[in-house]
């Protein structure tokens, strides 16, 4: 797959959108302007690639629509070197973008051949990020602690695992909730965990032993 002018031309105009819709974060903006969000999707796909919307991936999930990924990346004020855990890597387009932001990025999937695919991306595109085969939930402790962790998938409730795996001062975006998800941000002080509430949004499900049960799956991200 190739790079194109019409492909730059359709990346600047999504960044653009993404500015009308009132991402500020100039870093997110950037990041947007250089990951070829056309390689991410299924080939079929690749004329839709930069639409304002959320498409199909392998196994029933789906990369979240652009504005999803840049609110989320925005909210966890990601700077240059901070390590990020991310769950639920998919597409592995989020941690591309995290990874342009200049983060060291560990990204957690559970689909096998989701995780696979994503392997394969990142070595094509020589994007340097470590991943992992794995249920999410429990983290990745082995390189605790993060300065941010962000959840790309619904957490029925505050993932007390991760919340331990990441520093003071540090930050966590996760979208917390069953049939609709309130986009949640916590910030863990010295005292404790401070939590803010930032709109509302629908995600596929973090799945496991733990997360959701398979009879009360929420729905899934439109
Ligand atoms: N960040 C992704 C969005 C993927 S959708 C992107 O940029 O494309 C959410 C992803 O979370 C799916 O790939 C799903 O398989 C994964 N997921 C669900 N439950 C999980 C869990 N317990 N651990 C790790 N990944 C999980």
């Amino acid at each position: 797959m190739t790079d194109t002018p019409k492909d730059r031309g359709a990346r600047m105009r999504l960044v653009e959108g993404l500015r009308q819709q009132g991402i500020t974060d100039e870093a997110v903006l950037e990041a947007f302007a250089k990951v070829p969000r056309h390689f991410f999707v299924p080939a079929f796909l690749c004329n839709r690639a930069y639409d304002m919307q959320a498409l199909p991936i392998a196994c029933g999930q789906t990369i979240s629509q652009p504005y999803t990924v840049a609110f989320q990346s925005q909210l966890l004020s990601v700077r240059p070197k901070m390590k990020v855990l991310e769950i639920g890597t998919g597409s592995g387009f989020q941690a591309a973008i995290l990874q342009a932001m200049g983060a060291y990025v560990y990204t957690v999937e559970r689909h096998m051949d989701l995780y696979r695919e994503a392997e394969e991306r990142f070595k094509q595109l020589r994007i340097r990020v470590a991943l992992k085969h794995g249920d999410g939930y429990a983290g990745w402790p082995e390189f605790a602690p993060y300065d941010r962790i962000l959840v790309t998938c619904a957490a029925p409730e505050l993932p007390q695992q991760l919340l331990r795996q990441l520093k003071t001062d540090g930050v966590m975006v996760v979208p917390v909730g069953e049939v609709e998800q309130r986009m949640t941000r916590v910030v863990r002080t010295a005292a404790g965990f401070e939590s803010t509430l930032h709109g509302s949004y629908t995600f596929v499900p973090m799945l496991g032993e733990k997360a959701f049960p398979d009879n009360k799956k929420p729905a899934v991200e439109k």
